[in-house]
């Protein structure tokens, strides 16, 4: 057992070897409980929203996911083709409304024989 005296705002270190132990870190977060009278410090290791997973768990629009439910709500967007490619299908797609709107401009013979 190891005694501490806490400061005047109520704060107490954690000793370095049992940090060491429990891997926790500067910056982790520690989860503070009062369990049958004793204050309990707990690592807080956070937990999938979806499937409780607890790897590779991430802040993602407001809820904790793992990266495989990250993934399934918003894959990566993959961009296959160059931007030469996606010009050019630009460019024939403009060619063919204008080559189907000249046709439909065109009067017709047979609207010219009904007048
Ligand atoms: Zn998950």
């Amino acid at each position: 057992m190891i005694i501490r005296a806490l400061d005047d705002l109520g704060r107490v270190v954690i000793p370095k070897e049992m940090r060491r132990i429990l891997a926790i870190n500067a910056g982790d977060e520690i989860a503070i409980s009062l369990v049958d009278g004793k204050v309990v410090f707990e690592k807080y290791t956070s937990v999938c929203f979806i499937c409780n997973s607890e790897h590779d768990v991430q802040l993602h629009n407001k809820a904790h996911l793992c990266g495989d439910c990250r993934d399934r709500l918003a894959p990566p967007m993959v961009y296959s083709f160059p931007i030469k490619t996606v010009t050019q299908r630009i460019v024939k797609t403009i060619k063919i409304t204008q080559y189907f709107l000249e046709l439909a401009l065109q009067p017709s013979p047979e609207v010219f024989y009904q007048i």
